[in-house]
């Protein structure tokens, strides 16, 4: 019989996949004899279960439920329902991958008219009673029958209202009475029924209630963005109550082992008095730092901090923990791994490491590639002197400036037309993580460093900062005001996370630069990696970025963008429209010395690694006027000017851009097809290399120019390009008497060269595999319009897995690499073999390039840090022999 039902003391921490985190962890700690409250977890595949069989919870599992009850009263010496001793659980979600608040919860479950009395009677307190009878009707209210918590919010503050009370503390026994009352009125007007008194009728609603959260739209949207797997299901964790809120020696709380933001190694979290379970993360209210926990209870203080370094030891990780004082006996509720910012991944790594508590390889794989962009974000600059307008908590660190939006819906909206705003709200719930992806930043009126916002803003690496209490939203008139500045929908402010300081308008911002921490962890992935990182750079500036950033050489310098600058694009265009051949070479002749300048600048940055330049790539209607523009300037003046020479001039113009115009420029007159139309320019661009090349070299330095030939699709065309170059390497040396070592290779970004690779191997001292266009030319799809046009919804249908254009598509494009790196080294063993498409900063695909044996990556030079740690995690997680 499958055993879908697990006893607390029947699992361990390695159980994840069945257990859900949480589950798996709750095990884990009772197995270590940590005070645990007792409970047991109905396992993911009861979940997927339910989910085939209509969405109804089967028999089977509903029998072992019902057995593992029977084991958790005869433990607690309490029974459910039982109006002497009755025993109350919470129901929680807990999937595979922590999803915080994603899902849905309820606590207080058991509870009912007999049942509070008992409550009430046992803990000689009616004032808690009614008050967690209140709280369950709430929360079950909302999560099971789908009664908006709204209508019950609204009502409590009539209540509250109506006795000229402020906060909820005030309420007595008799006015939670009335609450409780005034709550079942709304179930009965919304329901049409009684709210549910049957303890096991509730405790099975529930649990449906969970499964069915796995699915709402917060979940999938948490799910997509985080790439978690839909078919894995949630586990719902069956515990016994403990209360936080029994009195004032009583509390909850939240703490990670260690700073979840900067990484420091002290204890860092918050707790609150007298409150309950998700009091704390809701961020309703601010709680207060762990530290004067000290003073408040210093036994429980003392045993919880104990506690902490055990778990940490345990797990050989920072932990991220819930914790409960009952009448001063401390209970954990929940470890897990804490999210943590990139800074504080790094920073902990390495402490780590240093401790001895984990090794090197163990530090490269706790820090996701993805995370490494937060740290390579600008921010704001120094020198600059602030204006704070408030500060609140510095939640989640970075800067941002943007827009002031007071609604996820708008932030989402704007967020996707392109525009940067700031989220503002006085708290954010689950509801609104569309709006908080959307968002630069996010910033909260209420709510501590592990609110919502915090912990979901962390795990994004967005900046954050919370609990900024000076702040009065103002929601209806769309507007904060602080003191006596109002801000508005729409103004412009910026915040830096890393102080809690917001300020008003747009303030200077400076170009990131790698911490100490972040250098050495980086310089261990060097140690390790077993395949070079390259950078893409145009310009000596990004080159120099590139080479600090600790990449190996330029794996691809595009040289039209040489071409774009306003200088020289009336150059570009002269030698375009020039009618003879002597009126090109002028063209050329005037662009030899700038190209060679370009190049000198960029072999210098690059001190001596290798530098691989591709000839011209684009259509050359790409460096004329948009044909339509140009038709409206001719016509008016056509009609305003007509003898003007200015006329001609546009005239000509246009004839020239309806020559080169194209059905479909991406299959177009491009690559190598230009070079052999037009072989003065490859021959220009070969020779400022050349020449380039003899200028450093009479300085004494070294230089390695590695020649590229783009969208070869025949060997033939290669063999003729591979000439030229030898030509031209040729002429540039009988003219300086200085000879370059250089190498030819070529772009395999056609399927057709893939196929025919053992060919163009023959002529090529080099492949760099050009994984956009061979994406573009594999699928028969044109980027820009399949991006603009239907890639997002291919992937939302599920038709495709991901953006084939930023995540490899390893089956049939990365066929194509594979066979072009196998036929081509079958004819050339040795071949030197790289890629330089997107794909080359992206982690998986960087896996794939190891995996198949490529010797380098290329990608822009802020992802270098990142390409090198995740070549650093495909070589320990795919040891070759
Ligand atoms: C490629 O096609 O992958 C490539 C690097 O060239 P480009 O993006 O310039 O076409
Ligand atoms: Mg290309």
């Amino acid at each position: 019989m499958q055993k879908f039902v697990y006893l607390f003391n029947e699992g361990n921490s390695d159980m994840k996949e069945l257990l859900g985190g949480k589950g798996a962890n709750l095990a884990e700690m009772t197995r270590i004899g940590l005070p645990v409250p007792y409970g047991f977890t109905i396992s993911t595949q009861a979940c997927n279960a339910y989910y085939e069989t209509e969405k109804t919870i089967p028999t089977i599992v509903e029998n072992q439920v019902l057995e593992a009850l029977n084991i958790l009263e005869e433990k607690m010496g309490k029974k459910l329902g039982d109006p002497e001793n009755p025993l109350l659980v919470s129901v929680r979600s807990g999937a595979v991958f922590s999803m915080p608040g994603m899902m849905d919860t309820i606590l207080n479950l058991g509870m009912n008219d007999e049942t509070v009395e008992g409550v009430a009677r046992l803990t000689n307190n009616a004032r808690f009673a009614y008050d967690s009878y209140r709280r369950f009707i709430q929360m079950f209210s909302n999560v099971v029958l789908q009664i908006d918590g709204f209508y019950f919010e609204q009502f409590l503050e009539e209540i509250r209202e109506e006795k000229g009370y402020t906060t909820d503390p005030e309420l007595t026994a008799e006015d939670w009475q009335e609450v409780i009352a005034g709550y079942k009125e709304i179930v009965i007007k919304h329901t049409r029924k009684e709210f549910p008194q049957e303890p096991k009728e509730q405790l099975f609603l529930s649990i449906n209630a969970v499964f069915d959260s796995w699915n709402n739209q917060r979940a999938i949207v948490y799910r997509r963005l985080n790439k978690i797997p839909g078919h894995l299901g949630t586990a719902v964790n069956i515990q016994s109550m403990v209360f936080g809120n029994m009195g004032n020696d009583s509390g909850t709380g939240v703490a990670f082992t260690r700073n979840p933001s900067t990484g420091e190694s002290i204890l860092y979290g918050e707790y609150l008095i007298n409150a309950q379970g998700e009091d704390v993360v809701a961020g309703i209210r601010t709680p207060q730092p762990i530290a004067t926990l000290k003073d408040e209870m210093p036994e429980v203080f003392k045993q919880f901090t104990a506690t902490c370094d055990r778990l940490e030891q345990h797990y050989l990780d920072m932990q991220d923990i819930e914790f409960t004082v009952e009448r001063g006996k401390l209970f954990i509720l929940q470890t897990r791994t804490g999210k943590r910012t990139a800074q504080a991944a790094i920073q902990i790594a390495v402490d780590m490491v240093e401790a001895g508590i984990i090794d090197k390889k163990t530090a490269l794989l706790r820090v996701d590639p993805d995370q490494l962009n937060q740290l390579l974000h600008r921010r704001i600059d120094d020198t600059f002197i602030r204006k704070q307008l408030a500060k609140g908590l510095p939640a989640s660190p970075g800067a941002a400036t943007g827009k002031v939006v007071f609604d996820a819906d708008e932030a989402e909206l704007l967020g996707n037309d392109g525009q940067k705003v700031i989220l503002v709200r006085p708290e954010t719930t689950p509801d609104d993580i569309h709006g908080i992806i959307a968002a630069q930043a996010v910033v909260t009126s209420r709510g501590g460093m592990t609110s919502h916002a915090a912990v979901v803003a962390r795990g994004m690496g967005k900046a954050c900062i919370c609990g900024c209490e000076a702040l009065k939203i103002d929601l209806k008139a769309k507007q904060f005001s602080i003191g006596e500045t109002i801000v508005n929908y729409g103004d412009i402010i910026t915040i830096d996370g890393s102080t809690g300081e917001i300020m008003l308008g747009e303030i200077p911002m400076i170009e990131p630069e790698l911490s100490d921490e972040f250098q050495l962890l980086l310089s261990w992935a060097d140690e390790v990696r077993e395949i070079g990182v390259r950078a893409n750079a145009d310009n000596p500036t990004d080159a120099k970025k590139a080479f600090e950033f600790g990449a190996g050489g330029i794996g691809l310098c595009r040289t039209e963008h040489m071409f774009m600058d306003s200088t020289r694009i009336p150059i570009v265009q002269k030698m375009i429209l020039a009618d003879n051949f002597e009126d090109r070479m002028e063209a050329l002749d005037q662009l030899l010395p700038m190209q060679q300048g370009d190049f000198e600048g960029i072999f210098e940055a690059m001190e001596g690694h290798p530098v691989t330049i591709r000839l011209l790539d684009p259509p050359l209607h790409e460096f004329l006027p948009d044909k339509e523009e140009l038709l409206v300037e001719v016509t008016k003046l056509q009609i305003l000017d007509p003898n003007s020479s200015e006329l001609k001039k546009k005239e000509q113009l246009l004839k020239k851009v309806r020559q080169l115009d194209e059905f479909n420029p991406m299959l177009g007159h491009r690559g190598c097809r230009l070079g052999v139309i037009y072989p003065e320019i490859y021959e220009m661009q070969a020779k400022a290399i050349f020449y380039a090349a003899a200028k450093l070299a009479d300085k004494g330095m070294e230089v390695k120019p590695e020649i590229m030939i783009p969208l070869v699709g025949h060997v033939n065309e290669l063999k003729q390009m591979r000439q030229l170059v030898i030509d031209s390497g040729e002429k540039v040396k009988t003219e300086t008497g200085i000879e370059t070592e250089y190498t030819i290779g070529t772009m395999i970004e056609i399927p057709r060269a893939a196929l025919t690779a053992d060919q163009i191997a023959a002529e090529a001292d080099f492949f760099s595999f050009g994984t956009n266009d061979l994406t573009q030319t594999t699928f028969g799809y044109s980027r820009d319009d399949a991006e603009s046009k239907f890639l997002q919804a291919y992937i939302e249908q599920k038709v495709l897995p991901e953006n084939p254009f930023a995540v490899l598509d390893q089956e049939g494009v990365g066929k194509l690499v594979e066979m072009g790196v196998k036929l081509g080294r079958q004819a050339k063993p040795g071949l030197k073999t790289g890629i330089c498409g997107e794909h080359g900063g992206e982690k998986s695909s960087i896996e794939f390039c190891y995996k198949t044996g490529l010797d380098y990556v290329s990608c822009s030079p802020y992802r270098v840090p990142l390409a090198r740690l995740a070549a650093a995690q495909a070589t320990i997680r795919n040891v070759k022999n």
